[in-house]
């Protein structure tokens, strides 16, 4: 709960450039730092007499937001297409070629674990 509070503390503050760390009361400066596998840089607040660090909320959750859609596997509801006769067809969405690197002319093995699954094993 301690960490909710200062968070709170620390956005309202957001448009000054420096803020007053809730622990010493030093100065605190604004700083923008990577974490692995988000896309936004996250603004963070480091304080240089304490060492107290601490994360602007809003931008800590779009980068957790942004670290969950990575994490999630691609997921697409598609229809199984009636070619001819007794043969099936499925397109691959542009999204999933994308994340397979596919270009069109690979060879693929496909197999089926149990009765509800087809996995396609793309071997490059
Ligand atoms: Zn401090």
């Amino acid at each position: 709960m301690e960490q909710k509070k200062s968070l709170r503390f620390l956005s309202a503050q957001k448009s000054d450039r420096f803020l007053t760390c809730p622990k010493c009361n030093g100065k605190m400066k604004q700083v923008k730092v990577r974490i692995q596998d988000a896309d936004s840089p996250v603004t963070s607040y480091q304080c240089a007499k304490c060492g107290y660090f601490d994360f602007e909320e809003s931008s800590i959750n779009k980068a957790l937001d942004e670290i969950k859609a990575k994490e999630t596997p691609l997921k697409i509801k598609q229809k199984i297409i009636k070619l001819s006769h007794d043969r099936l067809g499925m397109y691959i969405n542009r999204d999933v070629a994308r994340s397979l690197n596919l270009k069109g002319g690979e060879e693929v093995y496909v197999s089926v674990p149990d009765k509800k699954r087809l996995v396609v094993d793309i071997h490059t």
